[in-house]
């Protein structure tokens, strides 16, 4: 198996990465943090694993281009396409404060990044007739609350790109499936909110139905590498919940 994971070098993506190399997948981390990924690519490698770092901004087309023909020159094919790349903005902020320039940032990056992912993972994909196509969208595609504006709008319209292009790619025998984890405190979220990831974590299992567990980053890894390898060859078009039955309630 061949996988690219955006946004690999922090978080989701960088437990992901670390988790599809232990079930033996080949993997190229994108992300702009160079340092992050170069140094999670030393470690992974220095215990047998393949893995390669590109930088790619995913706001940027040409990035996402120049990634999947690289990972194509590189391993000669293109399995899982995880568009996990993703920014929180504008947290506590009234749509009243919320200038054009903050929500367009995270429709950038979310949104549009997600659409480019998908666009040349399946410009590929849809010669070899296989693939599987992953978002992490959010359990702010799913409910609304404290979260910010643009950010529940960014992963409401995931939610909307995942189903139409199970429909769309479904003939090509593409699977196209997100993920939505409830909070975790990752650099993104503790940063937004400023809060100590320790107490984070807490108040997060507050929140969960499912009680006596804290969610992390490697349960979100596991829902990916469901999705992503052939043990779920059937399912396309849905969006997993990774929250504890939080979405529920
Ligand atoms: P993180 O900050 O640890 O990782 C996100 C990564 O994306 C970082 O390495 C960052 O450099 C990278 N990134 C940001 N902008 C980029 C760009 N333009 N191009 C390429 N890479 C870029 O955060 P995380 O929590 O692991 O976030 C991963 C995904 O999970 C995001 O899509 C986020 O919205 C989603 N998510 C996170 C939570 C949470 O509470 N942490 C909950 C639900 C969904």
């Amino acid at each position: 198996m061949v996988a690219i994971i955006t946004g690999g070098a922090s978080g989701i993506g960088e437990s992901t990465a670390r988790l599809f190399v232990r079930y033996g997948a080949k993997v190229v981390i994108a992300d702009i943090q160079d340092d992050l990924g170069h140094s999670i690519c030393k470690d992974v490698s220095s215990t047998g694993g393949t893995i390669s770092y590109v930088h790619c901004d995913v706001t940027k087309e040409i990035d996402v281009e120049n990634l999947v023909n690289t990972t194509i020159e590189k391993y000669g094919k293109l399995d899982i396409m995880y568009n996990n790349a993703g920014i929180v903005d504008n947290f506590g902020r009234s749509i009243l404060d919320v200038k054009y320039e903050d929500f367009k940032r995270v429709i950038d990056v979310n949104v549009f990044g997600a659409f480019f992912g998908a666009k040349h993972a399946a410009r590929v994909m849809i010669p070899a007739k296989k693939g599987s196509i992953l978002f992490t969208a959010s359990v702010a595609s799913l409910v609304a609350g404290e979260t910010p504006n643009a950010y529940t709008t960014s992963k409401h319209a995931v939610v909307g790109l995942t189903k139409n292009l199970c429909v769309e790619l479904g003939r090509y025998g593409i699977r196209v499936n997100s993920i939505s984890p409830n909070a975790i405190a990752t650099p993104m979220l503790t940063n937004a909110v400023g809060i100590e990831p320790s107490k984070l974590e807490a108040a997060i299992s507050e929140l969960a139905v499912l009680k006596g567990k804290v969610l992390n980053a490697e349960d979100v890894a596991e829902a990916a590498v469901y999705l992503g390898s052939d043990e779920s060859k059937y399912i396309s078009g849905i969006n997993i919940p990774v929250d504890g039955g939080f979405s529920t309630t």
